[in-house]
């Protein structure tokens, strides 16, 4: 955001509370962040830097997963599929997307941000922001014990889902369906294509390993060419409280897919950071923006990360949203009405993330099945390059979802038995 307004030569500052280059979660993108890189000359900074090239990715379900094989509309689907972002084209000029180390690539952003003009301060923890006073907003921060403050004409929080300004305006609904919780680390020298079905041109892919255990999955996802993060993700009732059980669960998890727990253990394979955890982390907000303010990425909404989208849709809030704020500088109207185009665009691109987040976790053998169908296939592929701003509901989502509907009310139905227990309508409807 800082980027996109200090290009257009607006004065802005940043305040970070880490030092940078600090460790972070979320290190898969989706191609529709190549948008943003376009837009602030970034993409020369990614290709220096050398990221792992993401070329599409893969699911996998453990060999004796047979129960996964049903007959959908003539497609016989199974857990194993994989699709390539080469096979739909964006319109963006490349048919890749990059993994990245979040310490490497959030500080060259913020350095990028900077090059253009914007203030970045680090080391600064914002404690609140009054708006009492109707000519300004002030933000109130903390620099080592000391307090201080500033005013601004508008406060955009980007503050990840430490949501400093949904809960200090009380807007955050946490969500009552997914509540996932994840634990991984990295390791050296795993050999990734041991997974892979095509191990020639998959070593770069994400992949999705699905396990026995109800809505658990493992991500893999290349940082560099010798190091992989490796993550666990699954339901809260799973998640043991203390540190020892919780290594514990990741490898009881691990060993259910033997090929990659070998492959994790093998000669040559180390595990090179301690692991951390993340918990609890699905919410809404009640709205995206008030007077003088607007909630970018996961400050404005987060819901489960299996199709990897966090980064991509914090990056496109500020596409979205700049030329708001834009427009707000200009004519001098700081009311929530200046920003209810990015409102509405985002309601819209992650209501549609929510729905196909839903379906998947509802129904997953739809899923795969419908990657497998080459009728639905690109729109499918549509969707997880992260391009679902522009439909109220995407044609493929709507099917879905009444084939889910379906399901779900016809016991006798061959897909019944497949039902998940994660249901989320009732949290659609309420959310932002
Ligand atoms: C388990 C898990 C796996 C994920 N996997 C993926 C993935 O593969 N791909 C993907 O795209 N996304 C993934 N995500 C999501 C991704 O991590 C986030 O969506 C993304 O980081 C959001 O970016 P952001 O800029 O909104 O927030 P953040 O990246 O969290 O940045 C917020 C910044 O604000 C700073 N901050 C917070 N409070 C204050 C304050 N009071 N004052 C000053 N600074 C403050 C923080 O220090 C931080 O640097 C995953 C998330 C989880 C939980």
């Amino acid at each position: 955001m800082a980027a996109y307004l200090a290009k257009a030569g607006v004065s802005c500052c940043v305040f970070e509370r880490e030092l940078m280059p600090r460790e972070h979660v979320g290190e898969s993108l989706v191609p529709s962040s190549t948008r943003v890189f376009k837009d602030l000359d970034f993409l020369p900074r990614m290709e220096e830097a050398k990221f792992p090239h993401k070329f599409g990715a893969a699911w996998t379900a453990a060999s004796d997963a047979k129960v996964y094989n049903v007959d959908f509309g003539g497609v016989s689907a199974d857990c194993h599929v994989d699709v390539r972002f080469a096979e739909r084209d964006q319109g963006v000029g490349q048919n890749y997307t990059y993994h990245v180390d979040r310490g490497k690539f959030d500080l060259m952003l913020l350095q990028h941000a900077n090059q253009f003009g914007a203030q970045v301060y680090e080391g600064v923890g914002v404690s609140g922001v009054d708006f009492t006073n109707l000519d300004y907003a002030e933000v109130n921060y903390n620099i080592g014990k000391k307090e201080f403050s500033t005013t601004c004409k508008i406060v955009v929080d980007a503050s990840g889902r430490k949501t400093l300004l949904g809960n200090q305006l009380k807007w955050r609904i946490q969500d009552p369906v997914f509540d996932q919780y994840a634990i991984h680390t990295w390791f050296d020298g795993y050999d990734r294509r041991c997974m892979a079905a095509d191990k020639e041109t998959q070593g770069d892919f994400i992949f999705i390993h699905f396990l026995p255990v109800t809505n658990t999955w493992v991500w893999q996802i290349p940082i560099t060419e010798r190091v992989t993060s490796i993550g666990v993700v699954t339901q809260k009732k799973n998640f043991a409280k203390s540190k020892e059980s919780r290594e514990e669960f990741f490898w009881e998890c691990i060993k259910t897919r033997p090929e990659l727990y070998e492959g994790l253990k093998a000669q040559g394979s180390q595990q090179i950071k301690p692991f951390k955890d993340e918990g609890d982390y699905s919410y809404a907000m009640k709205q995206l923006a008030s007077d003088r303010v607007v909630l970018v990425g996961d400050a404005g909404r987060f819901v489960d990360p299996i199709f990897s989208t966090g980064v991509s849709i914090a990056l496109n809030c500020s596409r979205f949203a700049h030329k708001d704020v834009l427009k707000s500088l200009e004519t001098g109207n700081y009311s929530r009405e200046a920003f209810a185009n990015y409102e509405k665009t985002l309601k819209l691109g992650t209501r549609n993330w929510y729905n196909f987040i839903t379906v998947y976790y509802r129904l997953n053998v739809l899923f795969t099945a419908f990657v497998q169908d080459p009728r639905y296939r690109l729109d499918v592929l549509k969707l997880l390059q992260g391009d679902v701003y522009d439909d109220a509901e995407p044609a493929v989502l709507t099917r879905m979802r009444n084939i889910v509907r379906q399901v779900e009310k016809d016991p006798n139905h061959a897909l019944h038995g497949f039902l998940g227990s994660l249901t989320a309508d009732a949290f659609v409807e309420a959310s932002a």
